[in-house]
């Protein structure tokens, strides 16, 4: 049995079989002659059993998929794509709920100035989750500092998790509140009630991302170039409207 895992040549994609005392340091592709470094993302060695029963704890499914991920060149990509995946699960099923009909909903009058007070603090509470949320993507998953272990995948996993779950908490309260009569207010409203389904699709995007880096043995650039994302567009508008209104 050996230990060696299959890396493809960055140019002319042929797989090459390398020990993993060889990763970090630059091979030459047999066939097209490139030189280039094995990214040091993988390895061929299982996972110790504390490693398993740490994952066990809260990523059990990810314990039952370890067989295939482990084959992946980037396996440490597919292990963390499956832990972060769990930590936002309370956050998918509140962008899938499908009972909440915004049609319906009654239609309201509220104050100029209670509208307003409540739209400022929804900008504030928002930048304050999306901001620590960055934080945290930008320190963790950066090419140089990707989650070395399993210990620091989890440990990763259980930093996002706060924020996810903020971010459910915003969703389902601006959800609560009836739909105010009248743009801009509206307008407004319902601008808000994107922010957690686009941020939602963004973080959906990272994983995908890790899924594909970790079977592809692709340490892409997209991966590390998410730094705003979670940013709402629509923010200077919004902004402009409040500057008028108030
Ligand atoms: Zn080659």
């Amino acid at each position: 049995m050996t230990d060696d895992i299959q890396v493809p040549c960055p140019r002319c994609k042929q797989l090459l079989m390398v020990a993993p005392k060889y990763l970090g340091s630059e091979l030459e592709c047999p066939q097209c002659r490139t030189r280039f470094i094995v990214p040091d993302g993988g390895g061929g060695v299982g996972l110790s059993d504390e490693d398993i029963a740490l994952l066990q704890r809260r990523d059990a499914d990810v314990v039952a998929r370890l067989e295939e991920i482990l084959t992946r060149p980037l396996w440490r990509y597919g292990i963390l794509a499956g832990v972060l995946s769990n930590r936002m699960q309370l956050l998918r099923k509140s962008i899938c709920r499908q009972d909440r009909q915004q049609g319906s909903r009654v239609m309201v009058l509220r104050k100029k100035t209670k509208m307003i007070a409540e739209i400022d603090q929804d900008i504030a509470n928002y930048c304050k989750i999306t901001n620590g949320l960055q934080d945290i993507l930008i320190n963790h998953l950066n090419k140089d500092r990707m989650p070395p272990d399993v210990p620091s995948i989890v440990a990763c996993g259980d930093v996002i998790e706060p924020y996810c779950i903020q971010l459910t908490e915003f969703h389902e309260e601006a959800y609560s509140r009836d739909l105010v009569s009248g743009d801009p207010f509206q307008q407004m409203q319902l601008m808000i009630l994107n922010w957690v389904p686009n941020a939602w699709q963004s973080l959906n995007t990272l994983i995908n991302h890790l899924e594909r880096a970790s079977k592809e043995y692709d340490d892409n650039k997209e991966l590390y170039a998410m730094s705003n994302i979670y940013f709402p567009h629509d923010f200077p508008l919004l902004h402009h409207y409040m500057k008028i209104l108030k």
